[in-house]
């Protein structure tokens, strides 16, 4: 067996081949998968872990630990104690049914807390970083979580570094290291063995896991995987992330804490008033009494209200996975609730990115190039043959030429015989564009290349360096970018075979060009080229080498609007919601298909990079309220309108592809990056990643977060005026006894509902509709509405104060009923007790099962929409069937002192009970009235 555990002290220390050695690994070819796979199941997998997981039976026992479970146990044992101290008469009825609540609250608590877990693990997943590895030679992408020790890294621009690794090959490698070391500048790397130990941000050698491929490439052997890297000393909590509560959780465990105490204090009130008022004390008395107290607590505090949030919350971003929008924390769900910017990247998101040159412009006239088609999935389309709509000039095939020299796309056949291109669709156009005029043919064997000058998106173009065939082996740079930032660097142009010196009237007519092509909506790029002197190095290629060039001309590229993102932002603008386009396009090209969009109206006012730079942030506060688009942005420009957009109290959803959007997607309230094309680093730095880099998709998932808040407050409106119609019954209940007729034997206080009563209430009609209420059809209006401000509560004024109104209603309807059956009290009537608080045990329980309906909305009628929603009629129905059992079934009346009743008393609770359904539908009706007549 190959040393493979020996520990590599510093293999900064060691050179290349030694650390291959140690690892037993091939340093050209990494190591064969069957090895791979044997070391992945021996160390475990790559990620850092701070929370070992629970077992299951520690999640089982937790459930126990709920200070109220504890209350109801402990009642449970004295309630046993006093039946055996009794003398054992049949069965210890309540010390069952609380022992039977206990354990299938338990169980309820754990199948949610599993379902919400499940729904957390599959985002895991799918938001899963990956890397690239060479395994038995051959380039495989592997989720970062397999790496293993010993496996040879490719690593690229925009990578994650995924483990620790020793550089074997280093390519201008830039390697950001900020969340190991804290330097913020990205550092150059090579693969130099080191003479001594040095600290970690100069072992120039090594790549470290959780840094970021900012520029250039590499190979690297994998030296530490999960919490033997560096990052693992350092990580004690890093993997919390997806687990920490969200704001609405912190409120809602708030708001239960508080709950938790009233409860306290109404248990005790109540236990003590009937005490006071009773006469007789006997022990069986003074159970019964505790019981009382303890499910009047249980009865107030909604004890399954943190589990049923974060199955809901789950829930919702699982159908945002569904529709493409993968948010990686719950958190996220509820602030896309709440955003009001989206400032998105124009090309790929709002655009298809699928280029086609439509036009060359050069000094000696336009061509228009048709007939070439692009079809989504890169397939080129042949439309029969090209036309140019004038002779085709020297200078435009050397455009063409030049802009497919200086980049690094693909044009392949494929085995059916059509094209396909590889590579970014801005340089692809080139290609295809050159191949239809037929200027393709020779440049292939005249040019070779030697040399590049990666693009990025601060710098607007690139360069190729080639050795010219045809000129004597001569070394020309050939340069493509934006026509703009490439003029400034140019001081001659191509006229027909010629060079002329670029003079005012030339840059002027170049600019000319541009702007035709830039108000029709097309991207523009130029090309220039310049041959090197035979003394010029190119060794190490500079940006110094890209002067004095010589201008050829300009294409206009045709990109697309989508045209779902239209809609989108209609959509969005109905909401509440602005759109903003942050582009490195030009400025017209950005206002002409931000107007074409609707993003804004024509006219409207539009920033370049380099004015952001001339304002100041007080200047910029001011301009962000004003401008809707900003065109030739570098990526450091989008974390200062980012700030500026926060500090005027929006809440900013904002996409980004690039290694260095990074920094302004952590910035933003929701960072976005592309699936598709985005970089890994960016991927890491989001909160939420759209699998189809597609606009409409944020507009998606913004609505699927204001449904989920919404269904959210439709549960807790139910929760919450259910338990408090239970708590004021059974206090009312006790206070007003004379008003009702309601007393015991012998003038002993007797209580509305009994202890066993409440709890059976709690069981039935808590967690089965209130979870059904969770997953609510979104109701058409919740893009009707302005943005919910982030300092606003779930649980406003408006929300308690219908808690307060049904709560009430519902206790007096459930009061009346026993005082209706009850012989004395404001209405007369001639049933027993039992008989009397079975009927009011059923309309609470009816009562709050009608209140499902009306909790789907604050405004809108129960009726709309009445059977949208099948789970809440399936939950509805159980519980209504299983009350029918608790009334009707011999069994169930011994347990819950339940009598048998009539069909007419039957329809006489449902007819009293539906009271709380026509009160809200009144109340509602009044509520729509008045915001009808207010403007
Ligand atoms: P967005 O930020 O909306 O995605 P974008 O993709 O147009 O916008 P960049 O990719 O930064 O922004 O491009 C900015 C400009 O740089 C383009 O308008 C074009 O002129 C030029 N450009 C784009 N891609 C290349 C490339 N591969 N080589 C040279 N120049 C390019």
């Amino acid at each position: 067996m190959p040393a493979l555990l020996t520990d590599l002290d510093d293999p900064s220390l060691l050179s290349p081949d030694a650390v291959a050695r140690t690892l037993g690994t091939d340093p050209a070819q990494g190591l064969n998968t069957d090895e791979a796979t044997r070391r992945r199941a021996q160390d475990g997998p790559n990620t850092l872990r701070a929370t070992p997981r629970t077992r299951l039976w520690q999640r089982a026992l937790a459930q126990f630990t709920d200070p109220l479970v504890l209350l109801l146990l402990v009642a449970a044992a004295i309630a046993t104690g006093v039946w055996v101290l009794d003398g054992r008469h049949g069965w210890p009825m309540d010390a069952i049914v609380i022992g039977l609540v206990v354990v299938l609250n338990a169980v309820l608590g754990l199948l949610q807390e599993a379902k919400a877990d499940h729904a957390v693990a599959a985002l895991a997943r799918m938001t899963e970083v990956t890397s690239s590895v060479l395994r038995g030679g051959q380039l495989q992408r592997i989720p970062s979580a397999d790496l293993v020790r010993g496996d040879l890294l490719v690593l690229a621009e925009g990578d994650a570094v995924g483990a620790d690794a020793r550089l074997v090959e280093a390519a201008a490698l830039h390697v950001q290291e900020a969340p190991l070391t804290g330097e913020s500048e990205a550092v150059l790397k090579d693969t130099a063995t080191l003479p001594e130990a040095v600290s970690l941000g100069d072992r120039l050698c090594m790549v470290y896991k959780g840094t970021a491929v900012v520029q250039g490439s590499a190979k690297a052997l994998v030296t530490a995987t999960g919490m033997d890297t560096e990052m693992g000393a350092i990580a004690t909590l890093l993997d919390a992330t997806t687990a920490a509560p969200t704001p609405l959780q912190r409120e809602i465990a708030r708001i239960s804490r508080t709950l938790g105490l009233a409860a306290a204090v109404i248990a005790v009130t109540v236990v003590g008033t009937v005490l006071a008022l009773s006469a007789t004390r006997t022990p069986a008395d003074l159970v019964g009494m505790l019981l009382l107290g303890v499910s009047l607590a249980v009865a107030v505090v909604p004890e399954g209200l943190p589990a049923i949030l974060s199955v809901v919350l789950a829930m919702g971003v699982q159908r945002m996975a569904g529709r493409q929008a993968i948010v990686k924390t719950l958190a996220a769900v509820e602030t896309l609730g709440s955003a009001s910017v989206i400032a998105s990247d124009k090309t790929g998101t709002l655009t298809r990115a699928e280029m086609t040159i439509v036009r060359v412009l050069t000094a000696s006239g336009s061509t228009q190039v048709t007939g070439v088609g692009y079809a989504p999935d890169g397939r080129v389309e042949h439309q029969g043959a090209a036309l140019a709509a004038g002779p085709l000039r020297d200078e435009q095939t050397a455009v063409l030429s030049g802009g497919s020299l200086a980049g690094n796309a693909d044009l392949r056949q494929t085995a059916d015989g059509t094209w396909e291109i590889q590579g970014d669709p801005t340089e692809a156009a080139f290609l295809v564009a050159e191949r239809k005029l037929g200027a393709h043919t020779r440049r292939s064997t005249r040019f070779e290349r030697i040399a590049e000058l990666p693009f990025t998106s601060d710098r607007k173009m690139m360069s190729t360096i080639a050795r010219d065939h045809d000129h004597g082996d001569e070394r020309v740079l050939i340069t493509k970018g934006a026509p703009d930032v490439l003029l400034g660097r140019c001081t001659r142009a191509r006229v027909g075979l010629e060079m002329v010196a670029l003079d005012a009237d030339g840059r002027a007519r170049i600019l000319r060009d541009v702007g035709t092509l830039t108000d029709a909506a097309l991207r523009t790029l130029a090309v220039a080229y310049r041959p090197l002197g035979p003394d010029e190095d190119t060794s190490a290629a500079n940006e110094t080498l890209e002067r004095d060039l010589v201008f050829v001309g300009t294409v206009g590229i045709i990109d697309p609007p989508r045209p779902e993102a239209a809609v989108a932002i209609r959509e969005a603008h109905g909401a509440g919601i602005r759109v903003v386009m942050i582009t490195g396009d030009h400025p017209r090209t950005a206002v002409r298909i931000a107007t074409d969009l609707g993003i804004v109206e024509s006219g409207a006012p539009v920033l370049s990079g380099a004015d952001l730079d001339a304002l100041d942030d007080a200047a910029l506060a001011e301009a962000v309220r004003r401008t809707s688009v900003y065109a030739r942005v570098a990526p450091r420009h989008k974390l200062r309108i980012v700030a500026a957009l926060q500090a005027d109290g929006n809440v900013v959803a904002m996409t980004g592809d690039g290694v260095n959007d990074a920094p302004a997607l952590k910035a933003a309230d929701i960072g976005i990056a592309m699936g598709r094309t985005g970089t890994e680093v960016t991927k890491d730095a989001a909160r939420m990643i759209l699998a189809d880099d597609n606009f409409a998709t944020i507009v998606q998932a913004v609505r699927e977060g204001r449904g989920v808040l919404d269904n959210i407050r439709k549960f807790l409106r139910y929760l919450l005026s259910s338990n408090l119609g239970e708590v004021l019954t059974v206090f009312l209940g006790i206070v007003g006894a004379g008003l009702l007729g309601l007393h015991g034997e012998g003038g002993a206080v007797a209580v509305p509902l009994l202890a066993t009563q409440i709890l059976w209430i709690n069981l039935i009609t808590d967690a089965g509709p209130a979870l059904a209420m969770g997953v609510d059809p979104i109701t058409e209006d919740v893009m009707a509405r302005r943005p919910r401000k982030p300092t606003e509560r779930v649980i406003d004024g408006r929300l308690w104060a219908g808690v307060v109104e049904i709560g009430v209603v519902m206790a007096l309807l459930t009061l009346f009923t026993l005082d209706l059956f009850l012989p004395g009290g404001l209405v007369e009537g001639t049933q027993p007790l039992a008989q009397a608080r079975t009927a009011c045990f059923t309309v609470l329980v009816l009562a709050q099962l009608f209140n499902c309906f009306n909790a789907r909305s604050e405004t809108a009628s129960a009726f709309r929409g009445l059977f949208a929603n099948h789970w809440l009629w399936g939950a509805v129905l159980l519980s209504g069937l299983l009350q029918v059992a608790v009334v009707e079934v011999g069994a169930l009346n011994l347990a819950f002192g339940t009598v048998p009743m009539p069909a007419a008393q039957w329809g006489l609770c449902v007819a009293i009970a539906s009271g709380v359904l026509w009160f809200s539908e009144l109340r509602k009706g009044i509520r729509r009235a008045m915001a009808y007549r207010r403007p």
